[in-house]
């Protein structure tokens, strides 16, 4: 007699998503300097290097 199931597990460890990528994947390039950011090639938008994004902000920051 089988036991009350419990509810499947999911196809994906949910802990993954949380985690940032650390594979040797390939990096999407900066959209300003085109270094390589932390940020794998797949990611959606237009990512920055740290330096842009600092940058980014600071500008931002100063435009007002
Ligand atoms: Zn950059």
């Amino acid at each position: 007699m089988d036991p009350a199931p419990y509810c499947p597990a999911p196809d994906e460890d949910p802990l993954r998503a949380l985690t940032p990528a650390t594979d040797d994947g390939p990096r999407a390039p900066c959209t300003h300097c085109t270094a390589p950011t932390e940020y794998p090639a797949d990611a959606p938008g237009a990512p920055l290097c740290p330096v842009c994004a600092w940058q980014q902000a600071q500008r931002g920051a100063c435009s007002g």
